[in-house]
């Protein structure tokens, strides 16, 4: 933590040449650009009889933005949003689609559908859910990394004659580490050789007990195909969603999140944002990620023009005067002047941050923290190339909880380390171990890139010695 002499100065309100004078008393000759740390500053400010109050970017940004103070006020229900996850063909597709034709507007209000990366369907009831259409969940794992919490709510689709795969248990522990409710859709049960209570069977092994086995995961038979259960699976996302009291204050200016955006040739870049609070308005001005705009239109996912969107409304936002990236913010500002400042403070502290994190992994800052004894526990990946070394090694990493650290497996599997592997990782700070398997292609690029060590081991022992590291926060960096 650093700070300039002017920069000091100016939130003291004094003369940098007063501020010079202290410092110099210090014994620090510094000019008026030079950076002082925060522990010298404190002694000037309290010499010159001011009061510390040390603020974090977040503070700054929360004061440049007004979105200090309390603002539960004028809260009413909001829709749910929900994200849909599971193995590649188990029909999230389908089931996306067939729930798209449950929508009652639909047919009267026209307009040919396209894709924007969310939508919201009005059932027969009044009632209205948000879905998230962005493929995989890559994509929910990326915007949580951006800090971004949009979706309230995980249908895990099952296909019933298939069961839990690979990328079912990486949705199960995905959802489970940002703590987003489950709800499990057993597709296809059309088919003649679906089972369903085999399916039941296996959640049980990822700690998932639906209703009928005497849990409180909500879990419906549906089958994209024949159209069937889709109610039900409506009314369960919607029972869900009251367990949750999901509320909203639309009476203010808009905040919320960008889902995706582009650069189109005739338009400019477009972004689909979901509010989260407030009433998003044509004429707005607003900060998104580094870039900043006024409204120029709002549409929705039938390519129609709307004046405005309220809590949990997808609407494709034009007037953008760059392209912001997935899970960024989008808050509405009261005038362009305050959009560009705060648009210029984010480029200046990426660049600052780009800069501090290189050469530093989650991983790193996870030891850090085990290692000043403010973490709890040390999360773990494990890959192994057959069932028995994961049991193996899960089992003996279990053995190791001590009453300061307990080592938390978030996902073991069979195979490669694949790129859902590594953005768990980064999002958790996770220890990542291969066991006799090799990361693929992809995953190796994405370590690469984000500074995630991938660990490799064949012995067993030295897979349980680089634990008993990790957890007192004294492991080396891979080499
Ligand atoms: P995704 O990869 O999870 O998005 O899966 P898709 O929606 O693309 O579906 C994969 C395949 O399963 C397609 O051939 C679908 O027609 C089929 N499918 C999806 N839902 C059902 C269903 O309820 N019943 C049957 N019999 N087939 C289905």
């Amino acid at each position: 933590e650093t700070i300039t002499v002017q920069e000091l100065s100016n939130r003291m309100a004094e003369r940098a040449t007063e501020v010079i004078k202290q410092l110099m008393k210090l014994g620090v000759m510094a000019t008026i650009n030079q950076t002082i740390d925060a522990d010298t500053a404190e002694v000037v400010i309290q010499e010159l009889g001011h009061t510390i109050k040390r603020v974090t970017d977040a503070d700054v940004e929360m004061g440049m933005l007004g979105l200090e103070g309390n603002d539960e006020v004028n809260l009413i229900p909001r829709p749910p949003v929900v994200t849909i996850m599971g193995h590649v063909d188990h029909g999230k597709t389908s089931l996306l689609d067939a729930i798209r034709s449950t929508d009652v507007v639909r047919g009267e209000a026209g307009g040919i559908t396209q894709h924007i990366g969310a939508y919201q369907v009005n059932l027969a009831s009044g009632n209205k859910i948000t879905f998230l259409d962005t493929p995989g969940h890559a994509a929910f794992t990326e915007m949580r990394l951006r800090g971004a919490t949009v979706t309230d709510v995980v249908v895990l689709v099952v296909a019933a004659d298939d069961g839990i795969m690979e990328q079912t248990i990486e949705a199960i522990n995905h959802a489970k580490a940002s703590q987003v409710p489950i709800i499990v859709a057993i597709n296809k049960v059309d088919k003649p050789d679906s089972n369903p209570d085999r399916v039941k069977q296996e959640l049980l092994q990822h700690e998932l007990v639906v209703e009928d086995m005497g849990g409180d995961i909500l879990c419906i038979e549906v089958s994209a195909k024949a159209r069937t259960g889709l109610d039900k699976l409506e009314e369960a996302i919607l029972l869900q969603a009251e367990l949750l009291e999901l509320k909203a204050n639309p009476d203010r200016s808009a905040i919320g999140t960008v889902i995706e955006s582009k650069l189109d040739k005739g338009r400019g870049s477009i972004a689909t944002v979901l509010v989260q609070k407030g009433t998003l308005k044509v004429g707005d001005i607003f900060v998104t990620g580094n870039e900043s705009g006024r409204v120029r239109a709002l549409m929705n996912e039938r390519g129609q023009q709307v004046d405005s969107a309220g809590p949990s409304l997808p609407v494709e936002v034009l007037g953008l005067n760059g392209t912001p990236n997935a899970g960024d913010d989008f808050v509405v500002v009261e005038s362009e002047a305050k959009a560009r400042e705060i648009a210029a403070y984010r480029g200046h502290r990426d660049r600052e941050l780009a800069v501090a994190a290189a050469g530093r992994g989650s991983l790193e800052q996870m030891l850090a923290k085990l290692k000043e004894g403010t973490a709890e526990e040390l999360p773990v990946i494990v890959k192994a190339d057959v069932h028995g070394s994961m049991e193996a090694i899960s089992t003996s990493l279990q053995k190791m909880n001590t009453e300061e650290v307990k080592v938390t497996i978030l996902h073991s599997g069979v195979g490669a380390i694949n790129e859902s592997d590594i953005t768990l990782a980064q999002s958790t700070g996770a220890m990542v171990v291969a066991f006799n398997v090799r990361a693929n292609p992809q995953a190796r690029e994405l370590a690469r890139r984000e500074n995630i060590d991938i660990r490799y081991y064949s012995i067993i022992y030295n897979v349980v010695d680089d634990v008993k590291s990790a957890m007192s926060g004294l492991l080396e960096p891979e080499q």
